[in-house]
């Protein structure tokens, strides 16, 4: 394979930074550290596989982070699964908080979880360095979010999480709810009051087809736009400017200023363009973007003995063949080779 200049300038330079061959700088790095989980939400696990990727051990995802953190990644993102699941998270999350990133500041360390044990790790976590959490919450009443769960009595357990983050100060605390239509739009102007009166930032996303089984229709998506003009029925809204190009959600607050909706919308209003992300799987492989149809296997190149230079220089050319962007909607698209469990949040 030809390597390219701006690849062998890239690799060359003494702190080579991860770039794509779009011109895309990628801080950003999400780590599966298990693909288990203890709900069975409509959306994601609508088969019966179960968790189907070998864990790493936690020094082993200590190893690779820190490879990809001096290659420039200043924002770690532990998903799984369910991370709050895995045996020697505080420790993992202690020893990144004390990583240095390339511009000599501390990681950006977040956390996204279905809340179910949040309650009893919110504070041990903050304790250790976690900077912030999302909550994954599909719906404010019980009988609709255990429906999606399929886990009874989850609503109130997970509502206490929430309040045990907020009450450790790991905010901005952010709420993920997964809108289908006929399964949970009706939940969008409640979520909308949850936002106020909970002080939280609820983002809803537009459904990707990402789940095990074959869910995912055009039809079932909720876009943006009708999302908006529910809310702005309700109360106005007023658009907020982007934290960052690369930032996913577009944000609002109402006109009051009391609470802040964020929508992320893939499918509707695709913001591939300033992607910065790369993800790392449960079991060791890169995945350049949620939508790849290939994988990498850094964790074998490891387990075979490749140095730490050897492993960058791989990481570095991967992160170069990073995809434009997804396909979803257009003919001939593929849905990726794993379910959204198996890729991490
Ligand atoms: S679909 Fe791929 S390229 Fe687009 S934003 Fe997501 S990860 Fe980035």
């Amino acid at each position: 394979m030809a390597v390219s200049s701006p690849e062998i300038s890239s690799i060359l330079t003494p702190h080579p930074r991860l770039t794509d061959s779009h011109g895309r700088i990628i801080h950003d790095l999400r780590v599966s550290i298990t693909d288990r989980c203890n709900y069975k939400c409509v959306y994601c696990r609508t088969g019966e596989m179960g968790a189907q990727y070998p864990e790493l051990g936690i020094d082993e995802y200590l190893r690779l982070i820190k490879l990809f953190v001096s290659l420039g990644i200043s924002k770690v993102r532990l998903t799984g699964g369910e991370p709050l699941l895995r045996r020697g998270l505080v420790d993992l999350v202690r020893q990144l908080s004390a990583l240095p990133t390339l511009t000599g500041g501390p990681l950006d360390l977040a956390l996204t979880t279905n809340g179910h044990l949040l309650d009893e790790l919110a504070a041990p976590l903050k304790a250790a360095g976690l900077n912030r959490v999302t909550v994954s919450m599909d719906a404010v009443d019980a009988p609709t979010f255990e429906r999606i769960t399929h886990v009874p009595g989850s609503f109130q357990t997970v509502l206490a999480g929430i309040r045990a983050a907020r009450a450790a100060g790991l905010t901005p605390l952010k709420i993920n709810c997964v809108l289908l239509r006929g399964f949970n739009d009706s939940q969008i102007e409640g979520f909308a009051r949850f936002a106020r009166e909970e002080n939280v930032v609820v983002r809803f996303i537009e459904f990707m087809p990402l789940e095990e089984g074959r869910l995912w229709t055009p039809e079932i998506v909720v876009p943006l736009a009708e999302i908006v003009a529910r809310i702005g029925r309700l109360l106005p809204l007023v658009k907020l400017p982007p934290r960052e190009a690369s930032e996913t959600a577009q944000r609002y607050t109402f006109k009051d200023g009391v609470g802040e909706i964020g929508i992320i919308a893939p499918v509707s209003q695709a913001f591939c363009g300033a992607c910065s992300r790369v993800r790392l799987t449960s079991d060791g492989k890169i995945r350049t973007c949620l939508f790849s149809q290939v994988e990498h296997d850094l964790y074998g190149r490891l387990r075979s003995g490749e140095t730490n230079a050897e492993l960058r220089t791989y990481i570095l050319r991967t992160v170069q063949e990073k995809e434009a962007r997804h396909h979803m909607g257009e003919p001939g698209f593929l849905k990726p080779s794993r379910s959204m469990v198996h890729i991490g949040g």
